[in-house]
């Protein structure tokens, strides 16, 4: 007999029909002698639904409303799926974040969870009840509701069976498994068996959206082991596993793309001590998080480019901030372009093999895509390009690193 925490995602309850086929799956893992608990998303498209009603209420608003508001989608499916696995004779209760309680931080629209204490679902688990519990939400320090940022139901399932204890954190969705990149765009991705912690944690943070970074890194720290599978097949799924248990190392694992960047150039700003201190902490003081950055050698010693990228979400309070700091900074224009995406490879392998990004760049110029920004770490290569090439780079890059389905 194990523990497992099952995770099932928007597209796997995006209707009564589905929920009942979770339902049977769920019924079926407890059939195997499993205790367990199951943690679920809101139904398709109804988070979007949720966050468009507080914007069109009011474009900036009291963010903890905002999560009374979006955490509600999860209550829906906990309800309805512990009644359709009692209809199939599976004793079942629905659990809300403050309810187990889902303790988190006080940052509304993306906590973190702090700790989460399962005394009280273990207590019916032990006695054959299934727990049912909402992702994507928790009890902040102030006693009210939050919600962990998007996709963070994959945190509140991986968060659940690290306190719980559990064998394995299943996450069942709506593909089977974590491709060598996005199936829905690259039609030659291929299923991989296992990959890393550490890969899966980049490609996350880079754009992959299956898991939730924190949910990986989550995962990482506790030693939770977490599969990928399908909600609508029974094909194996991945295993996210210890480098140690990967015997052939790719070079090249995985390749992710983000279509949330936008790009900014600040022209011809006076090349003197301060001025990347002065951008970058008027930024940081509005809470604008800065992903990629370069900042070119001035030709004559006066006057140099910095462009760096924020998420598209922020770029209007990007500019704003440059547009306050006019009087402090001595530069000749900002240049805006929100038509970008980030493209990465992704592998361990990289750390023992020369010309890994030589071969991205060769790939990408053959293809005739300029490259805006680079940036690298130990196991990735990013590079931000023109929107309108993020499928033919995709492609482009998963055949130049021999990662094609045959
Ligand atoms: P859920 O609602 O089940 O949480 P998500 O939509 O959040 O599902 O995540 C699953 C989606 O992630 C897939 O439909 C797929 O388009 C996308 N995806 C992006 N990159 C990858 C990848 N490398 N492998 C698998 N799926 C990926
Ligand atoms: N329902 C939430 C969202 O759409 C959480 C999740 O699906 O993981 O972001
Ligand atoms: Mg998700």
């Amino acid at each position: 007999m194990a523990r497992l925490v099952l995770k099932f995602g928007g597209t796997s309850v995006g209707d009564v029909d589905r929920i009942k086929n979770v339902a049977r799956r769920v019924k079926a893992v407890v059939e195997q002698g499993n205790e367990v608990a199951v943690v679920v998303s809101a139904m398709s498209g109804a988070t979007n639904q949720l966050v468009k009603w507080t914007t069109e209420v009011a474009r900036l608003h009291d963010t903890r409303e905002y999560d009374t508001v979006v955490a509600t989608g999860e209550q829906v499916t906990i309800g309805l799926l512990a009644i359709a696995l009692q209809e199939i004779g599976v004793p079942a209760r629905s659990w809300m974040g403050w309810q187990v309680p889902i303790r988190t931080d006080g940052a509304h629209g993306s906590a973190r969870i702090e700790s989460v204490d399962t005394s009280e679902i273990e207590k019916g688990m032990k006695q054959g009840q299934v727990a049912v519990v909402a992702g994507f939400q928790g009890i902040g320090p102030d006693g009210r509701v939050t919600t962990l940022g998007r996709g963070g139901s994959d945190t509140s399932a991986v968060a659940l069976a690290a306190a719980m204890k559990a064998e394995r954190c299943d996450i069942y969705t709506d593909v089977d498994g974590v491709y060598t990149t996005d199936p829905r765009i690259v039609a030659k991705a291929r299923k991989l068996d296992k990959i890393t912690y550490e890969e899966m944690l980049e490609m996350a943070s880079l754009g992959a959206k299956v898991l939730q970074t924190r949910s990986v890194e989550l995962a990482m720290n506790h030693g939770v082991r977490v599969q990928v599978l399908s909600s609508f097949s029974d094909a194996p799924g991945t295993l996210v596993v210890d480098e140690d248990e990967i015997v052939e190392k790719e070079i090249v694992s995985g390749i992710a793309y983000s279509r949330d960047e936008a790009k900014i150039t600040l022209r011809a700003v006076k090349d003197r001590p301060g001025v990347a201190a002065t951008v970058f902490g008027a930024l940081a003081d509005a809470q604008i998080n800065v992903d990629m950055i370069v900042q070119n050698v001035s030709a004559d010693g006066e006057a140099t480019d910095i462009t760096f990228t924020v998420t598209r979400a922020q770029i209007d309070r990007a500019l704003k901030v440059l547009s306050d700091l006019k009087g402090k900074l001595d530069y000749e224009k900002v240049l805006s372009d929100p038509a970008v995406t980030k493209v990465s490879i992704i592998g361990v392998g990289m750390r023992s093999h020369a010309g890994v990004a030589q071969r991205m760049f060769q790939a990408l110029a053959d293809k005739g895509i300029n490259i805006q920004v680079i940036s690298t770490s130990e196991i990735k290569v990013s590079v931000l390009i023109a929107e309108e090439y993020t499928e033919l780079a995709l492609r482009s890059l998963h055949t130049a690193y021999g990662l094609d389905a045959a």
